[in-house]
């Protein structure tokens, strides 16, 4: 029997895993698919010597996250790469915002779109170097995070405060409104707001389009070198070396829970895997919740916030093999590793928009990667690895295409949207079609099926709204990783601080879980389970 069981082995299962073996314990880490890495790893899918990142590519929450710098994944193996230039976001009117690594030279991007942009923007990105470490120190501590709270509040002084939590909630257009004059900022940062779901009309994303954007500048967006597998690779040998153990092609299908307590998992093909102190599902919460431990054991009222669960938009992903870089109208947007499509701020609300109504968008936004312009190990010297995907909605009502596109996601529909993401391209790099050597597709329905978490393709374990963020991620209670099941511990990107590639929720997780271990049994479960009856 080990001390802790681990279910999923994406980022937050195998960071939960190594901060359990840090501390001594013994960890199984059981894996559904034939490989570590979830949502992180890379393969040779498209074409020989063409390395694709099948799920996630550019990493600046990794870089900024304190969990994964503790864990030292250089010593590992781990190796970043840089483009030249961070994002790119070409405009219709054939003018290019630029997000650039040096601070003045985006400044002047900006400046070129509306004079004093440039400056807004340097006082922006010296004011988040300020915030920095005490904002993250408190999204990667158990809720509530009250050291890093009161060192940010003490930066802030009380008026900054207020205002900075009015910041928090404002939708992007409002906030870049009041900040700037120009469109080249609002779109920049609008491109980086749409790595949610959320929109520029929508409550929250100005904060997530700045945090991004302020990563970017300040850190950029940087690549593993060798593939987005090396990053997994780097976690998996730290862990083995600390004597914890990974079994793939396990599919847990049922958590033994025993008197109100966790007391291991089962496999579907019948293998029970016993936890002596913790379980930890790195999984999303409503295939945890309602189908690995079942309303049984669950206090209705959770079972019923269940049912109100927000997910977060489903995606079609393209992954190319170019026979060479892609014929961007504006050279500059060959420079960088990101480049966001789909037109301004406005147009984007409009993609957005059509998304909030279930119809799926008849303009994509696409985030391309442009995989060997950030690391030429990528693939052979003059090609591209390149890589787009768009978003669609979870249930469809609609399509503001002519293909008719209904949700049943067969080769049809989703060849539908590849031929929008490609029309995308074409529009600012005519005959880009022509270099395509070879494809390989996600449809929402291919992308749960290579990884149960992505729920029809959803990136993030459930919305970023503001509705379902902090004490009320994954459901309204008390923002931690404790269950109403004893012992066991949500460890994924549906549970605070959210999704991306960062470990938080996994590192929550496990120091949350080495914390409660070590405080006496009765004593601790009465106070958990008091909790537990005030907020269910
Ligand atoms: C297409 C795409 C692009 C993205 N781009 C970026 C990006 O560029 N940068 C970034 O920071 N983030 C990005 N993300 C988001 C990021 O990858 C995720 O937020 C992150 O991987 C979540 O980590 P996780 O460990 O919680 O879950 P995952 O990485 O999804 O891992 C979950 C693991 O659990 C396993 N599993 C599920 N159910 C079971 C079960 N019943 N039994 C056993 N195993 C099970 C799965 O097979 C999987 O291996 C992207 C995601 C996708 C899909």
């Amino acid at each position: 029997m080990v001390d802790a069981v681990v279910i999923g082995a994406g980022p937050n299962g195998l960071v939960a895993a190594n901060v359990l073996a840090d501390a001594g314990w013994s960890v199984v880490v059981l894996e559904a698919a034939d490989r570590p890495g979830g949502a992180v790893k890379s393969a040779e899918v498209t074409a020989p010597g063409f390395v694709n990142d099948l799920f996630s590519a550019f990493y600046p929450l990794a870089v900024a996250s304190p969990v994964l710098a503790a864990l030292r994944l250089e010593d590992w193996g781990l190796r970043w790469s840089h483009a030249p230039t961070v994002v790119a976001h070409p405009l219709d009117d054939g003018r290019t915002v630029l997000l650039h690594r040096d601070r003045e030279a985006t400044a002047a991007n900006l400046d070129a779109f509306a004079p004093g942009d440039g400056a807004a923007w340097l006082g922006l990105v010296e004011r988040f170097e300020s915030l920095r470490e005490p904002l993250l120190g408190a999204l990667f501590r158990p809720f509530p995070p009250v050291l890093p709270a009161a060192r940010l509040l003490r930066e802030l002084g009380v008026a900054e405060t207020l205002r900075f939590a009015r910041f928090v909630l404002q939708p992007l257009r409002r906030w870049t409104e009041e900040s700037f004059n120009g469109i080249g900022a609002a779109t920049l940062l609008a491109g980086n707001a749409l790595h949610t779901d959320l929109g520029p009309e929508s409550a929250g994303s100005a904060v997530y389009g700045w945090l991004l954007a302020m990563l970017g500048q300040t850190l950029g967006f940087p690549v593993p070198t060798g593939g987005s597998g090396t990053l997994s690779d780097a976690l998996v040998r730290r862990l083995r070396d600390r004597g914890g153990e990974i079994v793939c092609g396990a599919r847990i299908s049922e958590v033994i829970v025993r008197r109100g307590l966790a007391v291991g998992v089962r496999a579907s093909d019948g293998t029970s895997y016993d936890a002596r102190r913790a379980v930890l599902a790195a999984v999303d919460a409503p295939q945890l919740l309602t189908h690995l431990v079942g309303p049984e054991h669950l206090p209705a009222r959770l079972v019923d916030d269940l049912r109100r669960f927000q997910w977060d938009n489903a995606t079609v992903k393209v992954d190319w093999a170019l026979s060479g870089p892609i014929p961007w109208r504006d050279p500059e947007c060959g420079l960088a590793g990101t480049v966001h499509l789909g037109g301004s701020v406005d147009e984007l609300t409009g993609y957005t928009g059509a998304l909030s109504v279930g119809a799926v968008p008849a303009r994509p936004y696409l985030i391309v990667g442009q995989m060997t312009t950030a690391d030429a190990s990528r693939s052979p010297a003059g090609t591209e690895s390149a890589w787009a995907y768009t978003h669609v909605p979870q249930v469809v009502h609609s399509d503001q295409g002519a293909a008719g596109i209904t949700g049943r996601w067969d080769e049809r529909e989703v060849q539908a949207v590849v031929d929008r993401i490609e029309a995308e391209m074409e529009r600012q790099a005519p005959g880009f079609g022509e270099l395509v050597m070879a494809r390989h597709v996600f449809g929402p329905l291919g992308l749960q099926e290579a990884n149960d978490n992505l729920f029809r393709g959803a990136l993030n374990g459930g919305s970023a709204a503001v509705h379902q963020q902090l004490i009320w991620r994954p459901v309204p209670g008390l923002g931690r990783p404790e269950l109403p099941v004893d012992r066991l511990y949500l460890a994924s990107s549906s549970a605070h601080p959210g999704g991306g590639v960062h470990g938080g929720p996994g590192a929550i997780a496990a120091r949350v879980a080495l914390r409660n271990a070590g405080v006496t049994g009765p004593l601790r479960r009465a106070a958990l389970h008091a909790a537990f009856r005030a907020v269910y």
